[in-house]
């Protein structure tokens, strides 16, 4: 059963929205469309491994993907995680192209691109280790001490070629297509059920209520100077900050119309400056000129809010919390 669906990262939506706002041309955009295109792949390795995990029994097989639970002093990220009456199991999915090489000797997971280029990354068995001790002391801090926690290393992409330095790696890492076969091999190893159904739940709830979502503070990653961005309406028919508030959003170049085009405006302010807005700071970043279409905006979004008169702070995570 899903408990957590397998939903796009929000870090994808964020890091569109900054080179969106970001002049042309600027230094560091091809960093960023990088990170998004390396973003967007993992993602959609979890997402092929997760729907093959949809064939398992729903009642026996609860799914959380990207669960980051807080723990002293980071919080940790997993990408899958399969709870079952007899285990615990936590998948880190690899979607690489080209080859792979897990060298043991330094602890690293060295690609080579199907253009030849060679980057290294952290060893992925290591960090799926590394997640295990943590989630087992997380377990021990809601009382449960007993559960087997088990780990494995998905390759999500088939094309991709293995290889490694010590042949035993086969066991921690695997291709996605023998995910299921490798859960029923766990499920011969845990014979013994150790959790009632109702004792499932109580640990799907504790480890929803405990998941804390990531924020991307995207300004800070990347070190750009929100003085940076580029203030306005977007007009996403012509690519330009070029609409202007009449009756409605209407481009001055395109002349295309949109009712809705301050949303996604303060949309790019939540996720790039901060989580709340006054109303200068709101027609300075949308370039409203007229005060009253200001207020008259505003006030037609319905946003949480507190202070009065001009020390009055609108709250945005309602935009995103649906
Ligand atoms: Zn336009």
């Amino acid at each position: 059963m899903i408990i957590k669906e397998c939903k796009m990262p929000l870090k994808i939506e964020v890091l569109e929205a900054l080179i969106r706002r970001l002049p042309p041309g600027y230094a560091k955009q091809s960093a960023i469309q990088e990170d998004i295109k390396k973003i967007r792949a993992g993602y959609n390795g979890e997402y092929r491994v997760f729907n093959l995990l949809k064939a398992l029994p729903e009642k026996d097989y609860l799914l959380f993907h990207d669960l980051r639970l807080s723990s002293s002093p980071y919080p940790f990220q997993m990408d899958i995680l399969i709870l079952t009456p007899s285990f615990l199991l936590i998948l880190e999915v690899k979607n690489m192209a080209g080859e792979i090489y897990f060298d043991n000797t330094f602890n690293q997971l060295i690609r080579t691109n199907p253009d030849g280029k060679t980057e290294a990354f952290d060893d992925p068995i290591l960090q799926v280790s590394r997640q295990r001790r943590h989630l087992l002391d997380w377990l021990k801090t809601k009382r449960m001490n007993n559960l087997p926690v088990e780990t494995l290393v998905i390759s999500a992409n088939s094309s991709t070629i293995i290889r490694a330095s010590n042949k035993e790696i086969n066991t921690k890492i695997i291709r996605k297509d023998r995910i299921l076969l490798k859960i029923a091999e766990l499920n011969n190893k845990y014979k013994e059920e150790l959790l009632s159904r109702r004792a499932m739940k109580r640990i799907s709830s504790l480890l929803l209520d405990g998941h804390t979502p990531f924020i991307p503070k995207p300004l800070e990653t990347y070190r750009i100077p929100s003085t940076a961005l580029q203030t306005g309406v977007f007009c996403f028919k012509c690519h330009a900050y070029s609409m202007e508030r009449q009756r409605k959003w209407i481009c001055r170049t395109c002349l295309d119309t949109s009712h809705d085009a301050h949303i996604s405006a303060l949309l790019d302010y939540l996720y790039l400056v901060k989580p709340s807005i006054t109303n200068s700071e709101f027609r300075n970043f949308l370039q409203i000129r007229s005060p009253s279409s200001t207020k008259k905006l505003l006030a037609s979004l319905k946003l949480k809010h507190s202070g009065h008169n001009r020390g009055r702070v609108y709250l945005l995570h309602s935009l995103i919390e649906g």
